[in-house]
């Protein structure tokens, strides 16, 4: 995709600038706070800071040296106003800060009517393929697992035989529901599949549900997030002002150095910070911060380093003098329909040296800029504490009572972060869904899935959440590291880890009860989406379990924001719409990549040629686009146009035909007129008959010889016209096209 961020935005860079003069350095004292409150800190609860001198740690971080194996943490292979409806606000502050702030909050559980993916006793499994697998011949079944025959519906099966490090809070959710655990995995199918790292971890499941959905591990890549966001970006600027502004290494190394070098020329003033994070890396390895692009480190060994280049944000909120940032776990409970819930209750990670603005002495102190728990634990300052609201790590619903207490509006804040969450969410759905039907294509068996992530989240010094990144393996670990002995780290009980994971894990499958599939969704999902402003009418009733079966579990703590908040976030669903499309023409065969034919058939199907813009140009596009985009998808599988490739073309088609509008109309006109000639969603037989050859065609071979250009072998940067028609509309509209601001 090419770069959002190409057009020199000196004015932004440089309002960055000016916030960070215009805005005092650090002090908890200045955080904002609503009008006629004012509650000074709490001192008794400041950090001890005494330690070891962290400030020798260099940043960048290897690979630590232990006396075991690493933890399981992360196992990845200006407020000027808030974006969200206010309607919102109030609806959804976490449970615990709640009532410490004595705000009632009326628990509901949501049940939505007309999902029927699995129905009782039978597994729709992939939305249209019905299997009977984990009751079939039920007497057998509850015979190998040492079930007496029983008129007494059977416990849920869960195999946690690939749980990992999320084992021991799956054990105690597990046994709190009173379902049955299967740790060396079981002959029969099981209801639920727990996975450690990824969808493939077990394969050939065919029915039930796993709790990872294909694609999200390559997705949440910190590459393929800030391309997904920044896709987002393009189209609304302001809805996604959440994310720093990132630059892809190496493909926009020199962007990014052209941009920040005219920001300083213009401006001597201004020297703004980055942070380098490698793609792919967590825990904090290899992160380090840079004031000049000289001092990106571009290669390792022979290769190019891939990475993210991201704006620091020089003014987090600070608790005692510490920067921290927030660790919320997020469950995806279905894509189609899109369900979304977020855990009330989450963690908190601090800093253990005292924060200052990055200068270019600092850069280098990890324990001052980066939360990362990884990281932290080894700083002499380290706090390990058995209470929530003190030491190193405390829970969400701590802090923000600490805030509520100074006066700051927390219902602002926590329906900020809820905006923040849907949005990101919305962003990484649409090649989510291009996973999901390679993996388990339509008509095939094929389990559901569920996935429960965690996104990193940091409070700017004016409260506005700014989204780090999102963990597809968030750590469900519930001991953490302590030194017994010099240089010796053992694992022991963290009371405020289990409080908050085993309450996740717990609910997450209490949601996933495959007995209590009463909900369903009225409005269905339809091809291109959902219309903008159409609501999902969420009918509130007890668990589909009775209470005695449920026993005296608390009530749960993962809120449903979406569907329920579909009215003010279902118009961001542009990109999901066009994704819609693509699916349509890839077939039927588990593919991810259209083939020139089936762009071609899209393009004569939604009937966008005519005498101005020919099928030869149609090619040229195809060829063009798709060139720059090989090798810089998440999966190459396959060669071909992948969805963002395929994105790219969608918005320039749209530029083309609707010049005067601004990029949301051209988008959302060119889907209606798609969709119009499209009609409903296809059978899968209609799939079939639009699959295509992915073969190139003669003429389009011959073209592409006569347009072979170096740059075209690049990705997004070095973008050049291959057609007079496509160099015309570059002409015109150098914002639509990102093939300008590349050159
Ligand atoms: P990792 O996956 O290695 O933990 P993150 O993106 O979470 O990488 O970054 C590590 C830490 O660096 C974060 O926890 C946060 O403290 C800090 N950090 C990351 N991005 C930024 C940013 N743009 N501005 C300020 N601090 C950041």
């Amino acid at each position: 995709m090419s770069d959002h961020y190409g057009n020199i935005k000196v004015d932004q860079m440089k309002s960055i600038a000016d916030d960070t003069k215009k805005e005092a350095v650090d002090t908890e004292e200045q955080v904002p706070v609503s009008s006629g409150v004012s509650v000074s800190p709490d001192p008794s609860s400041s950090l001890p800071t005494t330690g070891t001198d962290a400030t020798s740690s260099t940043l960048l971080c290897k690979q630590r040296s232990r006396s075991h194996s690493r933890p399981g943490k992360d196992e990845k292979t200006s407020r000027g106003k808030s974006v969200f409806d206010r309607s919102v606000q109030g609806s959804v502050v976490p449970a615990l800060a709640i009532k410490k702030i004595n705000i009632a909050e009326n628990e509901q559980t949501l049940h939505i009517k007309g999902t029927g993916k699995i129905l009782q006793g039978k597994s729709e499994t992939n939305g249209n393929y019905v299997t009977i697998p984990a009751s079939q011949n039920i007497h057998e079944t509850r015979r190998e697992d040492g079930l007496k025959p029983s008129r007494k519906r059977r416990p849920v099966t869960v195999d946690t035989s690939k749980a990992k490090t999320s084992l021991e809070a799956l054990k105690l959710s597990i046994k709190q529901l009173k379902w049955k655990e299967f740790p060396m995995g079981r002959r029969a199918a099981c209801d639920i599949y727990w996975h450690g790292v990824s969808f493939h971890d077990n394969e050939n499941i065919v029915s039930g549900q796993v709790n990872k959905f294909p694609g999200m591990v390559e997705m949440l890549r910190k590459i393929n997030l800030s391309r997904a966001v920044r896709t987002m970006q393009e189209v609304f600027p302001e809805e996604y002002d959440f994310y720093p502004r990132s630059w892809i290494l190496p493909e926009e190394y020199q962007q990014f150095s052209t941009q920040i070098r005219v920001v300083k020329e213009n401006d001597s003033t201004v020297n703004p910070t980055f942070i380098v994070k490698p793609d792919g890396g967590s825990q904090g390895d290899g992160i380090y911060l840079i004031r000049d692009p000289s001092d990106l480190k571009l290669m390792v060994g022979s290769q190019a380093k891939q990475a993210v280049v991201q704006e620091y944000i020089p003014k987090p909120l600070l608790i005692d003098k510490l920067k921290f940032d927030i660790r919320l776990y997020v469950l995806i409970k279905s894509l189609e329909p899109l369900e979304i819930y977020i855990a009330k209750e989450g963690l908190t990670r601090f800093c253990t040296e005292p924060y200052q603005e990055p200068s270019q002495k600092n850069l280098s102190h990890v324990f001052m800029h980066l939360t990362n728990y990884s990281l932290n634990v080894h700083s002499g300052n380290f706090v390990h504490s058995d209470s929530q609201n003190t030491g190193s790590k405390r829970t969400l619903s701590s802090v923000l009572y600490r805030l509520a207490a100074k006066g700051v509006d927390i219902k602002r804040v926590w329906s900020d972060i809820i905006a923040l969450v849907i949005k990101t969410v919305i962003a990484v759905v649409p090649e989510l869904r291009v996973y999901y039907q390679a993996d388990i294509p339509p008509g095939k068996p094929g389990p559901t899935c569920f996935q429960i992530l965690g996104f990193d989240i940091l409070l700017m010094k004016n409260l506005k959440p700014v989204l780090l990144e999102v963990n597809s393996n968030p750590s469900m670990r519930i001991e953490h590291e302590q030194e017994v002995a010099p240089g010796v780290f053992e694992y022991v009980p963290s009371p405020v880890d289990e409080e908050v994971k085993v309450g996740v894990i717990r609910d997450t499958l209490r949601l996933m009860d495959p007995f209590n599939k009463k909900q369903t969704i009225s409005s269905q999902t339809k091809s291109g989406g959902l219309e903008h402003g159409e609501e999902i009418p969420v009918e509130t009733e007890s668990q589909g379990r009775s209470p005695d079966e449920m026993g005296n579990l608390p009530s749960l703590c993962l809120k449903q924001v979406y569907p329920k908040y579909t009215k003010q976030f279902n118009y961001l669903r542009l990109v999901e719409r066009i994704a819609a499309l693509f699916i349509r023409f890839l077939g039927v065969k588990g593919n991810m990549r259209l083939g020139p034919t089936a762009f071609r058939t899209f393009i004569r199907t939604c009937k966008l040629s005519n005498s101005n813009f020919t099928m030869a140009s149609v090619d040229i596009l195809y060829i063009d686009i798709t060139r720059r985009w090989s090798g810089t998808l998440p999966d190459s599988r396959e060669a071909g146009m992948g969805l963002q490739a395929f994105v790219e073309a969608f918005f320039y088609l749209a530029g083309r035909r609707f010049k005067s509008l601004v990029l949301k109309e051209q988008v959302m006109l060119l889907l209606e007129l798609c969709e119009a000639q499209l009609g409903p969603q296809p059978s899968v037989e209609d799939r079939r008959s639009l699959s295509c050859s992915r073969a190139l065609p003669r003429a389009i071979k011959t073209q592409t010889l006569c347009l072979t250009n170096p740059h075209l072998n690049s990705p997004v940067p070095q973008r050049r016209a291959a057609s007079q028609d496509y160099q015309a509309h570059q002409r015109l509209k150098p914002r639509t096209l990102r093939a300008n601001v590349e050159n």
